[in-house]
């Protein structure tokens, strides 16, 4: 059990991405969960509508999971990475190639989606520079993207807000249109308008060159800048693109991966598959960082040419393929199966999308986007403020007992897979009460 919060230590911890001062004047503290529901220290539940932050995809405090890590933690705290191995790691890679898109049969493993990030874009440098094209060194993102924190991930990326602050980022980057089209406001499922937006490639190619292009990296379903959904024929048009010029396509799947749309990648649900795919917060249902890069077996025996005593990829973490983090992952992947959890979101995606979409009656919705166990319901600025309306509502929704997350001028909902009807109805009653009390 926590002591009782002291001044001093509300004021040591500088919180991220968070408006501390804000905070600090009124905190919001979670001390328990277990499965659809968080308590605070006083004891009062509060319904999960966001999966925590979109990972923990079996609900909270699963006992299989637990125990899992509680035994690995007891067994083999940890096992040096490089030149080393221990057996959890490899059955993982096993396990995650069985439910990976066909043809990604190559796992990496990271501590984060910021890590999975920048281990894929230095992958597909290295993948060029490997085959006789070093020259193939630039990055491009798409505006609106995100793609974590860490330099390479804010470069390709496409939030201002995420880059402004820190200086020149990396050279060698440019970025797609994003594909949030006003024409497709309201749009059940995939949006129709848009899929020419991916041809803004050749504008980069013609700009560039393609003999200067590594890779190219979207989320197939940007999460964290408003839920932007893949217009029709936009992802199959980008792969298309990047196969006719010899750049590689990276998917960032750290939200969608692991059931989010009711297939275990959007790669899967789109019928895209990607040469690098980026995935963490559902591979171990949130509860141990990890991430983990899929890729091909092109891409990886590229590497594997010199001779045998040399490292081949100069790149890796102290906590890559941690024990307890491979406990917990296939623990999860356990549980997943087991309570057919990667397609769940298929099923539930009727009542949650109907719900989400009888938003758009309520005074100051802008647009309503879903598919799966997603959902975007953007609102109108208050007072000119972007983002104030949202964060009204999700200060509202959190008094009235569910939590709920803002992206800018959008409240997002990415729920447990495990949700049921009710809850479906309690997240957009409550949802409703604080958008009206917010007019
Ligand atoms: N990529 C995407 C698409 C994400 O949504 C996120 C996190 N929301 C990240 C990368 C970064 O993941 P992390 O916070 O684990 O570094």
């Amino acid at each position: 059990m926590s002591s009782p919060l002291t001044q001093a230590s509300l004021d040591a911890y500088w919180m991220p991405f968070t408006a501390n001062r804000q905070f600090k004047q009124a905190p919001r503290l979670l001390a328990r969960a277990d499965r659809m529901h968080f308590w605070t220290p006083e004891g009062r539940p509060v319904l999960d509508g966001i999966a925590g932050l979109w990972c923990v995809n079996a609900g909270h405090a699963r006992p299989r999971i637990v125990q899992a890590i509680q035994a690995q933690a007891a067994e083999l705290d940890f096992a040096p990475p490089f030149n080393m191995g221990h057996p959890l790691a490899f059955e993982l890679a096993g396990r995650l190639v069985e439910i990976a898109p066909k043809g990604l049969n190559k796992v990496f493993y990271t501590n984060s989606g910021s890590e999975s990030v920048e281990t894929a874009l230095k992958m597909a440098i290295a993948y060029h520079r490997a085959r006789g094209e070093g020259q193939r060194t630039r990055l491009i993102g798409r505006e609106r993207g995100y793609h974590g924190v860490n330099f390479g991930g804010i470069s390709v990326g496409g939030m201002v807000a995420n880059r402004k602050m820190f200086g020149t980022l990396l050279t060698g980057v440019d970025h797609l249109r994003h594909t949030h089209d006003p024409r497709n406001l309201f749009s059940p499922g995939q949006p129709e308008h848009g899929a020419d937006l991916a041809d803004d490639l050749e504008r980069l190619v013609a700009l560039h060159d393609a003999s200067t292009i590594a890779a190219v990296i979207v989320e197939p379903v940007a999460g964290s800048t408003g839920v932007l959904l893949p217009p029709k024929g936009y992802l199959e048009r980008l792969r298309a693109l990047c196969d006719k010029h010899g750049i590689l396509l990276i998917f960032d799947e750290v939200i969608t991966g692991f059931g989010r749309l009711g297939s275990p990648f959007a790669a899967t649900h789109f019928g895209v598959t990607p040469d690098l795919m980026t995935t963490a917060k559902g591979l171990t249902n949130g509860t141990v960082p990890m991430g983990a890069v899929f890729t091909t077996q092109k891409i990886h025996d590229t590497f594997m040419t010199g001779p045998e005593h040399v490292i081949e990829f100069f790149h890796g973490y102290t906590y890559s393929g941690h024990p307890l983090a491979c406990a917990a992952a296939i623990a999860t992947l356990d549980t997943y199966a087991e309570e057919g959890l990667l397609t769940r979101a298929a099923t539930m995606a009727e009542p949650f999308g109907a719900a989400a979409r009888a938003m758009r009656e309520l005074p100051n919705v802008v647009d309503v986007r879903t598919m799966g166990l997603v959902a975007g319901i953007e609102l109108a600025p208050l007072d000119g403020q972007p983002g104030a309306r949202a964060f009204k509502v999700f200060l509202d929704c959190w008094e009235r007992g569910v939590l709920v997350r803002t992206t800018g001028d959008t409240v997002a909902l990415s729920p447990p897979l495990i949700i049921e009807p009710e809850h479906v109805d309690q997240i957009f009653k409550t949802l409703t009460e604080a958008i009206r009390s917010a007019a």
